[in-house]
């Protein structure tokens, strides 16, 4: 099998107004789709996203630079596509839009693998189990009422059966993520798992302080409370409260990975799927983890992070964040509280026409 030629579409869709401006700057995240098209008349889609920004960036690499170097190629030659790919553009960089164009086109090449072979993806990996628990973090935006938090998170752990919420922490005076931890717990019960997370903004002592605050309403985990650089500050974090440490989202591949995991600067990885490049790498991740004791449990990207966390035995959740699931043909299915693998050839990852009619940009 030859690919013969691709094609690309950006779009913009909308991000909701609970998190513009408080941990959003732009209203929209952008969407890069990528169409693979190939001798063989099977077409494989990927997509990439951002928070608003380099999306034009990383639609002319994909369109330009990674369209010279696949055309002409053989698609089912996963691995040492990407590896390829990854070396050539070793120039525009080993992390941001060259990883996230990457990312597009190993999704898109799982997907024609996956359908020429006529499999599911998870029989393709290696399937280890087929559904994986969910919790939602669309219940814990910081810029939600009080009240509003509360219904949604009811709503999902209590009717939907999630196991639990996860709020965002650290912007808002300490007695105000106390007051809204303590509502979630006497909302939820006891048996809820409540997860919080920071985004990078805290430092080391006030870390400690508000890990010190909250440890007492069981947190499952506290995710990035510090920025990345400071390895150390993780340590040190982790040696003063009661609370598992998490991060990952914001990592670009193995080597961003590498240390959280040796050191076991944190207790979970939370991978994201696409931004480390797609399905290839973060296998390589998970087994990384794996080898040194410690569970995945990846950012965002349901539709992706279900069909990994389905093929690595040391999977824990899914993120229950549901934005794109709408823009699918074929989203995945989810039901009581659990996120399931796919059971038919294909990645499905193909966005409705109507959708790309609504929101293309270019
Ligand atoms: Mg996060």
């Amino acid at each position: 099998m030859k690919i013969t030629d691709i094609k690309t579409r950006l779009l913009h869709t909308p991000v909701e107004s609970a998190l513009l401006n408080k941990t959003k700057s732009r209203a929209f995240m952008e969407i890069i789709l990528l169409e693979i098209q190939t001798d063989e008349g099977i077409t494989g889609h990927g997509y990439t996203y951002t928070d608003g920004f380099g999306g034009p960036a990383i639609k002319t690499l994909l369109d330009t630079d990674i369209r010279a170097l696949i055309v002409g190629r053989d698609p089912m030659d996963v691995k040492a596509m990407v590896a390829y790919v990854l070396w050539e553009l070793r120039q525009a960089g080993f992390a941001g839009i060259t990883v996230l164009g990457t990312a597009a086109m190993d999704l898109a090449l799982w997907d024609i693998y996956s359908q020429a072979v006529h499999l599911p993806i998870g029989k393709i990996l290696g399937q280890y189990r087929d559904k994986v628990p969910m919790y939602a973090s669309v219940a814990g935006w910081i810029g939600l009422p009080m009240e509003e938090m509360v219904a949604r998170a009811r709503e999902l752990v209590v009717d939907q059966g999630m196991l639990g919420i996860k709020i965002q922490v650290g912007r808002a005076p300490i007695e105000i993520d106390q007051k809204r931890l303590s509502m979630l717990r006497d909302a939820l019960g006891a048996e809820a798992k409540l997860f919080v997370d920071a985004n990078t903004i805290l430092d080391v002592p006030t870390a400690i302080r508000l890990g010190k605050a909250i440890q007492d309403y069981d947190i499952f985990w506290l995710e990035e409370p510090i920025p990345l650089r400071d390895t150390d500050g993780h340590a040190q974090i982790s040696q003063h409260i009661d609370i598992p440490l998490a991060t990952g989202e914001n990592f670009f591949g193995i080597r961003d990975c590498d240390e959280y995991i040796r050191r076991r600067l944190v207790s979970y990885m939370q991978a994201d799927v696409i931004r480390v490049g797609g399905i290839t790498e973060w296998m390589r991740i998970a087994a990384l983890a794996d080898a040194h004791g410690m569970r995945m449990s990846p950012h965002f990207v349901m539709e992706m992070t279900t069909e990994v966390q389905c093929c690595v035995q040391n999977s824990l959740f899914v993120e229950y964040i549901p934005w794109f699931q709408q823009y699918f043909v074929d989203p995945i299915h989810t039901e009581g509280g659990f996120a399931y693998a796919r059971q038919k050839p294909g990645l499905g990852l193909a966005f409705k026409e109507s959708v790309i009619a609504q929101y293309a940009v270019d």
